[in-house]
């Protein structure tokens, strides 16, 4: 599975309605949308997700970041999609990142950056499995 990622439109950019012009840029950057959906972690499912930011300082505020409002869920493919998605993401932190990334466009701040992309090809696929069983991923 090199050549599939996981993706999250996160909270604060459900609440703008960035979704769109969000989908819009992976959709044009060439990512094939091979699973989708639109819901709400509750923080339970919110602190599954980021365990491994368990120690973190900010832990507590991205849970309850997270599971403050509807995400949207999605499946990604493209040749080299982990690495090439992360291009397309940008820095953690909006104000590092580069020109034309969705993170430049449409984050506020490191923690409230408008979408989450897999860092490695194993996250990717225990990230898609999260959210989709086999039988919602086309
Ligand atoms: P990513 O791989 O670029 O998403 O970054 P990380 O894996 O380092 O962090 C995971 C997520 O935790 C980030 O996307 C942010 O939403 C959040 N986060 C990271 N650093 C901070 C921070 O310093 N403060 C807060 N509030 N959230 C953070």
């Amino acid at each position: 599975m090199t050549n599939r990622t996981f993706t999250m439109i996160k909270p604060d950019a459900t609440e703008k309605g960035s979704t769109g012009g969000i989908l819009q840029m992976i959709n044009e950057a060439g990512f094939r949308i091979v699973a989708m959906k639109l819901t709400h972690l509750s923080a339970e499912k919110a602190g599954q997700f980021y365990a491994v930011h368990k120690e973190r300082p900010f832990y507590g505020e991205l849970v309850e970041f997270m599971s403050r409002g509807p995400i949207t869920a999605a499946i990604l493919e493209k040749d080299n999609a982990v690495e090439d998605f992360r291009k397309l993401i940008g820095a953690t932190n909006p104000a590092d990142a580069a020109e034309g990334t969705i993170r430049k466009k449409y984050a506020t701040s490191i923690g409230e950056n408008a979408v989450h992309g897999s860092d490695s090809d194993d996250n990717a696929a225990i990230e898609g499995d999260f959210f989709f069983s086999k039988l919602e991923q086309f």
